[in-house]
């Protein structure tokens, strides 16, 4: 309604206007260069309107012109973009699909019509990784680092590769890089770590560990790798409070108090230890001032005060009676041992020595030797992820690299493997 109403003023007012100018009386004369054209007044008004028209559509081609190349390269663009989506989408298929060649062949095409962006340089070097062209997958994945925003994916895609190529030392680089370029992240936390224990790198594991990590044999060997006498100390301290019953963190941080004069301090970690998780070493390096055979075995009785009643207790005092030369003590510790159902060459040998020693029965030394030969297993370093038998602790498994797993078993009391490769017997 309101249209129509200004519709109709409009026109009223035109026709006003052209009643007006029809209206007006004379003549208007133009004088150019002696030539000299006289019209009516509403002519020339006429013409006048016909000129500004005119006029106004010559400046809109001239416009038009003037911006045709700018529209070109606009439509163009578009065109590029849409075939470009196209062309992405495609290969983001072929690469679901897992076809190589067909993935390569659109992100290079995405590439060329999207240029240089974090997309199309994420999807070539995914379908060059896939068509095994290494190269040309490394060479986009740099082109991403070289932006702040995508150097992330770009560190990400190396560091996989290098992994798998099993450059470790580049690999921990470009993790650092990766950890630069975007800290924190979850997934490169875990890859560190693992970096970090591929190559014995036991601090720097150290520092990532979490809250499941085993670090009190990440700590031993921190403190083993350390120069500086005073770190490593700090680093066995803290690993043998991480877990006092793991001897080798007991001994770490013993050896290092002994170093420093303080062997009463260290003496009663030993013995804290032994009485939660006795091993022969501990008794090796709680013994190994003494010479005398009797001082041998009154610090060792001193060394078991606190549980004299474990195998292993009875086991070392009877190895040390019978040093000291008392057979009647060492066979009741032994025959202790016995009773607590220790069946293990290492007793049956020492029942044999000790047979010998009495010299009553020579059949007693004997059949402590063919028992010997069919007991179970002496206790060793067993890995608890894959059951490998290792000669000496280390931080993580020789077989499986699992960290924190070696501990001291019988093969009787091994616990099921959970994970890894079976161990070479
Ligand atoms: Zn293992």
């Amino acid at each position: 309604m309101r249209r129509i109403l200004r519709v109709l003023i409009v026109a009223a007012l035109v026709l006003a206007a052209a009643w007006y100018v029809a209206g007006l009386p004379g003549t208007v004369t133009v004088r150019l260069d002696g030539l000299t054209i006289a019209a009516p007044t509403a002519l020339a008004a006429l013409a006048a309107a016909i000129l500004f028209v005119l006029l106004h559509f010559a400046l809109r081609g001239l416009t038009f012109l003037l911006r045709l190349p700018r529209h070109l390269r606009r439509w163009r663009d578009a065109r590029h973009r849409r075939l470009g989506d196209q062309a992405a989408t495609r290969a983001m298929v072929a690469l679901a699909a897992g076809d190589a060649d067909e993935a390569r062949h659109h992100a290079n095409r995405a590439r060329r019509l999207l240029g240089d962006n974090a997309h199309s340089l994420l999807l070539t070097a995914q379908a060059a990784r896939l068509a095994g062209r290494h190269d040309e997958s490394e060479a986009a994945l740099r082109a991403l680092t070289a932006r702040p925003e995508t150097a992330f994916i770009g560190f990400r895609g190396l560091l996989r590769r290098a992994t798998e190529a099993g450059a470790w030392e580049e690999a921990a680089a470009l993790a650092q890089h990766a950890e630069a370029a975007h800290p924190g992240a979850t997934w490169l936390r875990g890859e560190r770590t693992r970096l970090a224990l591929r190559g014995a790198r036991w601090e720097d594991a150290l520092a990532l560990a979490d809250a499941e990590a085993p670090k009190a044999a990440l700590g031993v060997g921190a403190a083993e790798a350390t120069t500086d006498p005073a770190r490593a100390r700090q680093l066995a301290r803290r690993a043998w409070r991480e877990d006092p019953a793991l001897a080798p963190a007991a001994l770490a941080f013993a050896t290092r108090l002994r170093a420093a004069g303080r062997e009463r301090r260290a003496q009663a970690v030993i013995r804290r230890s032994w009485t939660l998780a006795p091993h022969p070493d501990l008794a090796a390096f709680a013994l190994a001032p003494l010479t005398d055979k009797l001082a041998r075995l009154q610090a060792a009785q001193t060394l078991v005060a606190d549980r004299p009643d474990q195998a292993e207790a009875h086991l070392l005092l009877a190895r040390l009676a019978l040093e000291a030369s008392l057979t009647g003590e060492a066979r009741r510790q032994a025959e202790a041992a016995r009773e607590q159902g220790i069946n293990q060459p290492r007793l049956w040998l020492l029942l044999a020595r000790i047979a010998e020693a009495e010299g009553a029965n020579p059949d007693d030394a004997r059949e402590a030797l063919r028992r010997a030969a069919t007991a179970d297993p002496d206790p060793a370093w067993h890995c608890t992820a894959c059951q490998a038998r290792a000669e000496r602790w280390t931080p993580a498994c020789p077989v499986c690299d699992a960290p924190g797993t070696l501990r001291w078993l019988s093969a009787a009391t091994i616990p099921p493997a959970s994970a890894g490769p079976l161990a070479p017997s």
